[in-house]
């Protein structure tokens, strides 16, 4: 570091990330890796991202008991396994390091990448000052590490010599009627320490979805209030059925093409993220109201990108997520506006913190096949693995499909998983050339077999030598001969 004649404490750097999530992370890494390149990342709260302590992570922590414990309730033989709540939450705690991010510090620090504690801001052409050490987050202040170094608290200024990485994640979106009742939004639901009796949850999303999961797992009683007509939009529409009807029979009470037009909490109040925000809440619907003591808005998220001093650099937030940016500038992970889910994010931080290595050593930069498709599993009981086009997006796209669709129970590996097994799996193929498009999975463990597609598509390898892809006996992925039979009928009937 020096200290210029303004007395702002300044180090260069080549890669300066803001935002030390998963995305931010991997890209520093992979910037470094046999390389000469410095990077710095700058962390406003904590290092491991919203992914590490209220997103992915702990919401699988409390999923994956409470799946566990209901395929036992279903397994001619065994007990059924009943959950403890203080335990499986005290489990999501273990894994969120009970909110302490020392040891994402560390890592970052040995694989000498510099952490900046703070929130950083562009104030010019490859400018970035960091102010402060970061804000406490409701009952959870960050608890981390901070010692000597870059660390420090103050205004720090860091000049990158080659690359700005935007890496801030993404922020829920909360509509105007829900905004005053203090309802609880997803870190809430996945820091839950006061499980409410009753729950409403607004949405019918991913989040939505698995929030409602758990938290009728752990006891409450849960109403989905979802506007539109089925659960998981945009999916194939087998999918929205499996998993409400999944969730009926879990107890939750599902309301369809349902919104609630008037919401009121009087006694509403912030109480500290996972506990009950106060007093009951009202919300009038077409078809009644619902009564509930706490509130879960799911209703989506934006990238974070509004207090970054992209003002300073004259972009707007629209421009950064349209691709309107200077070559120094890299929007990446849910700040980017792709598909918002770490494995994507941290793909495009690979390729593009690769290709930065691979540019300063001179060593060839490795080509990237174009139309990467973005597999994606959503852990609802059953859960849902999916990759690629649906059968409708890829006729949007302009391609002649042809498609198959086979119940879980129509291979003995499925149908063994559990004996009231439910599900179904899709793929869609492209009739030109028979390559893979898009493959569909919703039954249980159905998040392990959607690799086997992706692998397909990237390979772009088509039906006929899939068919030579030979499933082990009896496992789930015979499903695959059942989908590659049907399907070589419908080709050859063409
Ligand atoms: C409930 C829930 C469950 C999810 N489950 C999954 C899942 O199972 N699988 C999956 O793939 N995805 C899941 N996601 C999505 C996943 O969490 C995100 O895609 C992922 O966290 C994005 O990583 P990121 O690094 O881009 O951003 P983040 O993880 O959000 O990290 C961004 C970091 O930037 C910091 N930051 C922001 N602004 C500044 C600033 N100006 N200065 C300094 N620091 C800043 C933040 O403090 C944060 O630490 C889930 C999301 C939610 C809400």
């Amino acid at each position: 570091m020096t200290m210029p004649a303004e007395g702002i404490e300044t180090a260069e750097f080549d890669v300066i990330v803001l935002g030390g999530g998963p995305v931010g992370e991997n890209l520093a890494q992979y910037a470094m890796e046999d390389s000469d390149v410095t990077a710095a990342i700058v962390e406003g709260e904590r290092f491991g991202g919203e992914c590490s302590y209220w997103a992915c992570i702990p919401s699988k922590a409390l999923l994956r008991p409470a799946a566990v414990a209901d395929t036992s309730a279903h397994l001619q033989g065994m007990d059924p396994g009943r959950l403890e709540r203080d335990d499986l939450l005290a489990r999501r705690d273990a894994w969120v390091s009970h909110y302490d991010d020392s040891g994402q510090y560390d890592w970052v620090e040995g694989a000498g990448i510099t952490p900046v504690r703070g929130h950083g801001r562009l104030v010019g052409e490859r400018e970035v000052e960091v102010e402060g050490e970061g804000g406490a987050l409701g009952s959870h202040a960050p608890r981390g590490r901070r010692d000597e170094g870059a660390s420090k608290g103050g205004t720090r200024r860091l000049r990158a010599r080659r690359a700005v990485v935007i890496a801030t994640g993404s922020e829920p979106v909360v509509p105007p009627p829900y905004r005053d009742a203090h309802p609880w939004g997803s870190r809430d639901a996945t820091a839950v320490t006061e499980v409410p009796d009753r729950l409403a949850v607004i949405g019918g999303g991913v989040v939505a979805c698995e929030a409602a999961t758990w938290m009728a797992a752990l006891g409450a009683h849960v109403t989905m209030l979802v506007r539109g007509s089925g659960l998981l939009a945009g999916q194939e529409p087998f999918v929205g059925e499996v998993v409400a009807d999944s969730l009926r029979a879990k107890g939750v009470d599902v309301r369809l093409s349902t919104e609630a037009t008037e919401v009121t909490r009087p006694a509403g109040e912030d109480t500290g993220v996972g506990r009950v925000h106060g007093g009951p809440v009202t919300l009038t619907t077409a078809g009644g109201t619902v009564e509930a003591d706490e509130l879960l808005v799911a209703t989506g998220r934006r990238p974070r990108l509004g207090d970054i001093g992209l003002e300073a650099v004259g972009l707007s937030p629209e421009d950064v997520t349209a691709g309107r940016r200077p070559e120094w500038l890299h929007p990446l992970g849910d700040a980017g506006g792709e598909a918002p889910l770490t494995h994507w994010g941290k793909y495009r931080a690979r390729v593009l913190g690769g290709g930065i290595a691979a540019e300063e050593t001179g060593r060839p930069v490795e080509p990237v096949p174009t139309d990467v498709p973005v597999p994606q599993v959503v852990f609802t009981d059953p859960q849902l693995g999916t990759v690629g086009l649906t059968e409708q997006a890829a006729r949007d796209a302009g391609h002649d499909v042809a498609t198959n669709e086979v119940p879980f129970s129509g291979a003995a590996g499925g149908a063994l998983l559990r004996d009231d097994v439910t599900g179904r799996a899709s793929i869609v193929v492209d009739r030109a050339d028979g390559v893979l498009l898009g493959a569909t999975f919703v039954g249980p463990e159905a998040g392990e077999l959607v690799h086997g597609a992706t692998i397909a598509i990237v390979g772009t390898v088509p039906v006929h030598l899939l068919r030579h892809a030979v499933p082990s006996f009896p496992s789930a992925s015979e499903l695959w001969l059942r989908l590659l039979e049907g399907l070589s009928k419908e080709l050859r009937r063409a």
